[in-house]
């Protein structure tokens, strides 16, 4: 085996603070020689990281994909859904409302029509379901409710791979100041048409394509009510144990144009302590200082890398906090069952035109319209949306049973990770204990082991799966193994 017969080989060998299992017999024969593969010469300590992390990344096809989304076709989507009046969980859905057009049974015929519609573009390559089930009342549902979640799913071609599924939803449901008001309007353009026209208009471009893995489109109701449809579709996929790896929920994406908007800049919520972990692993988390490191979390830093691998003309901003303050979302249905989940929202909301009866006082324009959307912005969301679904859609799964040994004391650092399917590569990521996003990162060839000179007492580590043409899968925060 010579020097340059493989070219992670070459990059290991140049920053000798790294070894890896099989190519490190190479490597390290290369480095005892003093002259590296290239001619580089070898250091000895840590040297400097081989690549940033922050280095972008990205797929001409997913860019080409994600240049389809259309900002026209955003606006007559949240129009038409501003058009039903009044999209309350609690409105009529029998056959004479929705024939009326009338109602959230309507709402949620026109959506399912809608899947259809482009499944019927793209040869059928959509399922398109619904999720319906019968709410039991309680505090903002004064009668037994039927609930549908409408969705579609674009099947993964990989036989391999399609079990691997992520997720983009938004509610279609909509409110005014009353919660029982189901007759004035409640357009609801914002909250959250906006988030619904984003995983539509994801369903639209991405079904032009194929991906190993399946992604679904969600449109969920009863979220105004306390995330009951949500709730009830998160629990179903816990129940028929669906290998979900990356929920994003958009609720209120629509760039409001009131004062203060930064329309470069959505907020994307992540929470640190994972809603679903026991107090062992509260414990665990606790002892390693894990606070910052949930799926949730890797999943938002994801995106982070996303925004910077493509343009999509508005920077993901990353909020370490599951959501503002006094308000919740479908994404915390997800994560009470284990999900990976994160909700993208407005830079700034104007509280005037959420959840208000339309009306004008004192010159003040109240209510949630199309008016007050910035229907290029939410194309900007969902093209991040679509960029970070068709990554994590085509990348190779994420490496299994990421382990990191702490046998002895020990300033090096050794991880050990079980093949992925799909993988060509692997890289471990690392950064400072106090940094918000991954530092540096090094390319380990095919092996599923490395030692890296930097010790485990400083930083945080992770390692992610790289296919052949670069795609990478989320990372993993090693467990500790004696
Ligand atoms: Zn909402």
């Amino acid at each position: 085996m010579s020097c340059q017969e493989n070219s992670s080989h070459v990059r290991v060998s140049r920053f000798a603070h790294l070894f890896v299992n099989v190519t490190a017999v190479a490597a390290v024969a290369c480095a005892l020689a003093g002259i590296g593969p290239l001619g580089w010469a070898q250091e000895i300590e840590p040297g400097p990281p081989p690549n940033l992390a922050s280095d972008r990344h990205s797929d001409t096809k997913i860019a080409e994909a994600i240049r389809q989304v259309s900002a026209d076709h955003i606006r007559q989507t949240i129009e038409k859904l501003v058009s039903f009046n009044n999209r309350s969980t609690l409105s009529a859905q029998d056959e004479d409302s929705i024939k009326a057009g009338r109602g959230i049974g309507a709402v949620r015929e026109w959506i399912k029509a809608e899947f259809e519609r482009y499944s019927k573009d793209c040869g059928g390559c959509l399922e398109v379901k619904t999720d319906a089930f019968t709410e039991q009342p309680a505090e903002r549902i004064p009668k037994p409710t039927e609930i549908t979640n409408v969705y579609a799913v674009l099947k993964g071609v990989d036989p391999k791979q399609a079990e691997r599924i992520v997720l983009v939803t938004g509610h279609y449901d909509s409110r005014n100041a009353e919660n029982s008001n189901i007759t004035d309007p409640a357009p609801g353009a914002n909250d959250d048409a906006s988030g619904t026209a984003v995983s539509l208009e994801c369903a639209r471009v991405l079904s032009k394509s194929r991906f190993p893995a399946t992604i679904i489109f969600l449109a969920v109701a009863g979220e105004e009510q306390g995330l009951n449809g949500s709730k009830h579709f998160a629990q179903m996929a816990k129940q028929q144990g669906w290998n979900l790896e990356a929920v994003l929920n958009d609720d209120i994406v629509g760039g409001d144009l009131g004062p203060g908007q930064d329309a470069g800049v959505v907020r994307v919520f992540s929470e640190g302590l994972p809603t679903a972990a026991t107090d062992a692993e509260i414990r665990r988390i606790r002892m390693l200082g894990g606070e910052s490191d949930s799926k949730s979390r890797e999943l938002a830093r994801y995106i982070a890398d996303v925004g910077r691998s493509y343009d999509t003309g508005v920077k993901p901003l990353l909020i370490f906090r599951l959501d503002r303050f006094l308000r919740g979302g479908d994404h915390y249905s997800f994560n009470q069952q284990g999900f990976s989940a994160v909700r993208f929202t407005d830079y700034r909301e104007d509280y005037n035109h959420q959840h208000q009866n339309v009306r004008t006082e004192n010159g003040i324009e109240y209510g949630d319209l199309p008016k007050f959307v910035d229907f290029d912005y939410v194309a900007r969301v969902a093209r991040l949306n679509a960029a970070a679904l068709a990554s994590l859609a085509t990348a190779p799964a994420a490496p299994a049973s990421v382990k990191m040994v702490t046998k002895e004391l020990d300033n090096n650092t050794t991880l050990t990770w079980e093949a992925s399917v799909g993988a060509a590569a692997y890289e471990v990521l690392w950064r400072s204990t106090s940094a918000p996003d991954w530092e540096y990162v090094q390319t380990i060839g095919t092996g599923t082991r490395a030692t890296l000179k930097v010790s485990k007492d400083n930083v945080i580590f992770a390692v992610r799966a790289v296919d052949a043409a670069g795609h990478r899968s989320l990372p993993v925060v090693p467990e500790p193994e004696r």
